[in-house]
């Protein structure tokens, strides 16, 4: 290439300033800075959700793309160490289950591990399923530990959503892109529906571009209110519709995982940060008005409150076209799945990524958009499935709630999941699906769903032989935790926080 052919430098505007606008400002100016003027225009006044605190081990891959260093990403969000989700009375009250991040077992090209495990269990032995994960026995123990001697886990983080968006801030701008505070009052396009040219902000001032950001929460101003993207509305089958949030002081060390536990109306999350806990409310408002849901919040919840409890109203569903003409919504402009498997953030990074891979150097990228909604459209629904899954396998019938959704209608492709797993517990990950066998298996069987039968291939091998090769492995399992730290004596040691350190030292005595 000689110099006259070097590209045109592209103006990337990004509207709005929440998790999904300042992940998409650091990755853009961090990869592709060098060509790109990047303009990021957010509203104080409006400011951001401000949840968002759980993830999972996706989000290392992306911290990897965009240079961020752990321990000092850790230290400055809060951040504690996350190994799956622990499900509280979701089959039936009293129930728990952990749906872990890692491999559950060893599993054989011809089947999964869990074909042992039910093989084991038909002849009387075996212990629990959770028994041959790694994460979920150091999570249940609260330990972990990574480096060193330490096994290797599969991981994700808790992080304080507000100390998040700052930290990438920080990151963006170092990389180049440029803030701009302001109401933005008009989307100008060419024509009705057309290309974005402009956004005008309250203040007069025009912001010019190539092609727009969408990151503006559930306003969806420009992928929704100016490009006119159809909503694909899915209150039908995930009728969770508002969650009360609120922050506690911790009473107790921070266990490496967040707690789902069920309510009459939905769910309530625990998720624990190094100086607080953020906590919050999920359910459907057609069964529990708001005061109601504050109040048992407030009553359920542990420790000292910290903020004011605040509503949030939701939908589930997605943008048709996430990508349409030159406007790319990202977050939660982009669509939304209630927060019980802690996608979101993910779906955010994923997004990000392609935009990176299929990213528009001309005009016209009609092409890329279509291959950006087909992925996309794919990757939510098997995630919509997934989440659906905790729902409709309750054996609860206790509420309204809870009868209606057992008794649920459910997409096709989650009823052919359920029915194959039922039939002879066969689970699978297909392309697009971001759960692996062994979530689902985990989920599945944590939700009481019974396989009618399971693979023979365990028995071929004998009840002593299998017997001895589960023992081993849960021997193993119990050693590597064993020598793993607490979490609060890793977490003191590896990223103490500001404002956690006390907090820490008095867990930890
Ligand atoms: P927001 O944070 O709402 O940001 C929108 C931005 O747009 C703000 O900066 C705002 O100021 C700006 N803006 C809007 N309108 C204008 C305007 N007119 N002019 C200028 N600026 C404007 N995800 C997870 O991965 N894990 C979780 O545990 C999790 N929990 C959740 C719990 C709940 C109850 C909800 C609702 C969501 C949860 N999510 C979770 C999703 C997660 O919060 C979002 O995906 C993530 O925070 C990204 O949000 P966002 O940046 O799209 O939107």
């Amino acid at each position: 290439m000689t110099p006259t052919d070097a590209p045109q430098r592209r103006r990337v505007v990004i509207a709005g300033g929440g998790t999904a606008g300042w992940l998409a400002a650091a990755a853009l100016a961090q990869q592709l800075g060098s060509l790109l003027d990047i303009t990021l225009v957010e509203s104080e006044e409006i400011g951001t959700i401000g949840v968002g605190e759980s993830t999972i081990p996706t989000a290392r891959s992306f911290h990897r793309l965009i240079g961020l260093d752990e321990r000092r990403f850790m230290a400055e969000t809060g951040a504690t160490f996350k190994l799956g989700i622990a499900f509280e009375n979701w089959a039936r009250i009293g129930d728990r289950y952990i749906h872990a991040f890692g491999e559950t077992g060893q599993s054989t090209w011809m089947g999964a591990f869990h074909h042992f495990w039910l093989q084991a269990r038909e002849q009387g032995f075996g212990g629990d399923f959770g028994d041959y994960c790694l994460e979920l026995r150091a999570a249940d123990a609260g330990r972990f530990a990574i480096g060193g001697k330490a096994p290797e886990l599969s991981y994700a983080y808790h992080l304080d959503a507000g100390r998040y968006a700052r930290y990438l801030r920080e990151i963006a701008e170092q990389a180049g892109a440029r803030r701009v505070e302001g109401m933005i009052e008009r989307v100008e396009q060419q024509g009705e529906g057309g290309d974005i040219v402009a956004l005008v902000l309250r203040s007069g001032q025009r912001i010019e571009g190539d092609l727009f950001l969408d990151c503006t929460g559930f306003r969806a101003l420009l992928i929704g209110q100016a490009m006119g993207s159809p909503f694909e509305d899915w209150g039908h089958w995930l009728p969770t519709d508002s969650a009360v949030v609120v922050q506690t002081h911790a009473n107790e060390p921070a266990r490496p995982y967040t707690r789902a536990i069920a309510h009459g109306a939905g769910w309530r999350w625990r998720i624990p940060l190094q100086h607080r806990v953020g906590n919050g409310l999920v359910y459907d408002s057609r069964h529990l008005s708001h005061d109601e849901a504050r109040d048992r919040l407030l009553h359920e919840i542990e420790g000292d409150i910290v903020s004011e409890p605040r509503l949030i109203r939701f939908r589930a569903g997605r943008r048709i076209d996430a990508w349409r003409g030159n406007c790319v919504a990202l977050g939660l402009a982009g669509g939304f799945v209630e927060p019980l498997e802690s996608t979101a953030i993910h779906l955010v990074m994923i997004a990000v990524t392609r935009l990176l891979q299929l990213f528009p150097f001309g005009p016209d990228c009609s092409a890329a958009a279509a291959r950006f909604n087909a992925l996309a459209a794919a990757e939510v629904e098997g995630i919509r499935d997934f989440i659906i899954l905790h729902y409709v396998l309750t054996e609860r019938d206790d509420t309204a709630f809870w009868r209606e959704v057992r008794a649920m209608e459910i997409p096709a492709s989650l009823r052919e999941r359920i029915a194959l797993f039922r039939e002879g517990a066969i689970a699978y990950q297909d392309g697009a699906d971001l759960f692996r066998v062994d979530s689902w298996a985990q989920v599945m069987l944590g939700q009481r769903l019974q396989p009618q039968r399971h693979h023979q291939m365990a028995a071929i091998m004998g009840e002593p032989r299998l017997r001895q090769v589960l023992a081993d492995m849960r021997a193993q399992i119990a050693r590597q935790v064993a020598v793993l730290p607490t979490h609060e004596a890793f977490l003191r040691d590896y990223c103490p926080a500001e404002g956690g350190e006390a907090l820490l030292r008095r867990q930890v005595g």
